[in-house]
């Protein structure tokens, strides 16, 4: 059996690996276009406790993964008060308005226990890419141009002009997957019309910044998602998203899916975020933010969609390339390995492992629905903490903690960081 893999991050690797796990046999071929290592492009990412034991359990994660503990998730406004926000003012005393507004870091109006800790994206990737068994094929340089269902199976068609056949495609090529077009053409995903600035400081460089939690400062159209992480050198960086709304012109035509690297972030739109720094944000949250260097912030225009199935002939999607939630639920990495995972149960426990079809069709059965509950979540939260936000700064504990309950309550129990294995 050969067994093909289209995407070589962090579901190529989970998905190849559940590949190799259940069919000892078979040949495995992961298609990454990549030529060298993958950049960091995740910078950090958040595991809720319980997700990544059932990850580690599975045999996905490590459980000696580099993290940073954080055990409380914060919350802040700007109280707006006269004070001076760009000096950073005040001790930085936690959480504490001095109703001058020269609180460095606003008003705290909710500490909640938060059991995530954070992670370093290149350390998540590297270390599924060090569980490959050595007799699967990884191709990096490898750009997959279009993929045709065959009665027998899939074929991809490479940029070089070579044709492979497979008797089973994993789709794990992100959110602008070839695998998916192939199998439900036109199916892309949808501009939610804001975006993200991204970006990673030295923690030990700003002075009164709390540590030891997730953080969210709201403000009108937008908030700010921030926490520690581990970096390669032992130090610990402040991870930042900023998400807003921002007009048309600002940010040109985002309807076709994109990201946009360091370095090739317009000035308008670095101008448009140091403005709503100054004008948004407690001091402190806004200088930690400017320590990262302009030419390294980077911007994800937020996009999510649905596909109608997780399998189609003998072509399956893992990860992003399946549904792409809003990053507000925190379970896009997760959801990528949980689809392996599954995925390496359905087929090591069927009664006739040559069975594609069947296996195709307990996949779908199985991944589409937490797929699609942890997008509409992700959506729901997105809609009420962008979009259509409520007047944070009037917010105080007593009234803030129902909101939020009822904005995140799902009656399937999908929850921030994904759903149960
Ligand atoms: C702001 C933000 C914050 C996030 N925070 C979290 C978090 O806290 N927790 C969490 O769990 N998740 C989080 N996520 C989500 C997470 O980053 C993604 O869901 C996850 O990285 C998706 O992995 P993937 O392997 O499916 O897709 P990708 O990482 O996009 O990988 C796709 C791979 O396929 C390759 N490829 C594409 N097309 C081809 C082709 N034609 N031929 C060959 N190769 C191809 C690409 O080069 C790439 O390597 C966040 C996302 C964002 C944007």
């Amino acid at each position: 059996m050969r067994i093909g893999v289209v995407g070589g991050s962090i579901a190529g690797c989970a998905g190849a690996l559940a590949a190799a796990r259940a069919v000892p046999e078979a040949a495995v071929v992961v298609f990454e276009r990549s030529a060298g290592a993958l950049r960091d492009r995740g910078a950090g990412i958040g595991i809720q406790h319980e997700r990544f034991g059932e990850l580690a359990a599975a045999g996905f994660l490590d459980a000696s993964l580099p993290a940073t503990a954080n055990d409380a998730r914060e919350w802040y406004v700007w109280d707006g008060g006269s004070g001076d926000r760009r000096k950073g003012g005040g001790s930085g005393g936690r959480g504490n308005s001095d109703g001058g507004g020269t609180s460095g870091l606003g008003k705290m109006i909710l500490r909640q226990p938060f059991p995530f800790d954070g992670y370093n994206w290149g350390h998540l990737y590297r270390s599924l890419r060090g569980r490959l068994p050595s007799r699967v094929e990884y191709r990096g340089d490898a750009r997959v141009m279009s993929v045709t269902p065959t009665e027998s199976g899939a074929s991809v068609t490479l940029t070089d002009g070579g044709v492979e056949h497979f008797d089973l495609l994993l789709g794990a090529d992100g959110y602008r997957s070839v695998v998916r077009e192939a199998m439900f053409p036109g199916v892309v995903p949808d501009y939610a019309g804001y975006l993200c600035w991204r970006g990673l400081s030295d923690f030990a460089q700003i002075e009164g910044l709390p540590h030891g939690a997730f953080f969210t400062v709201g403000f009108p159209h937008g908030h700010l998602v921030a926490y520690p992480i581990p970096a390669d050198d032992g130090r610990v960086h402040f991870n930042w998203v900023l998400y807003a709304t921002v007009p048309p012109e600002v940010t040109g035509d985002l309807r076709t899916a994109t990201s946009i690297p360091p370095g090739a972030v317009s000035d308008a739109l670095l101008d448009f975020m140091d403005a709503l720094l100054s004008r948004e944000l407690p001091p402190l949250w806004a200088e930690a933010i400017r320590k990262t260097a302009r030419e390294d912030v980077f911007i994800q225009p937020i996009y999510d969609f649905e596909v109608p199935a997780y399998a189609k002939h003998r072509m399956l999607l893992l990860g992003d390339a399946g549904a792409v939630s809003r990053p507000h639920a925190g379970a896009g990495s997760v959801k990528a390995m949980q689809d392996a995972a599954a995925l390496l149960d359905l087929w090591s426990t069927a009664a006739d492992r040559s069975d594609l079809g069947a296996l195709a069709a307990r996949y779908d059965a199985a991944r589409r629905p937490p797929g699609h509950a942890i997008a509409t979540l992700a959506r729901r939260i997105g809609e009420a903490q962008v979009l259509d936000t409520p007047d944070w700064s009037a917010f105080e504990e007593a009234t803030f903690v129902p909101w939020l309950a009822a904005l995140t309550a799902m009656p399937d129990g999908t929850e921030l960081g994904g759903r149960r294995l």
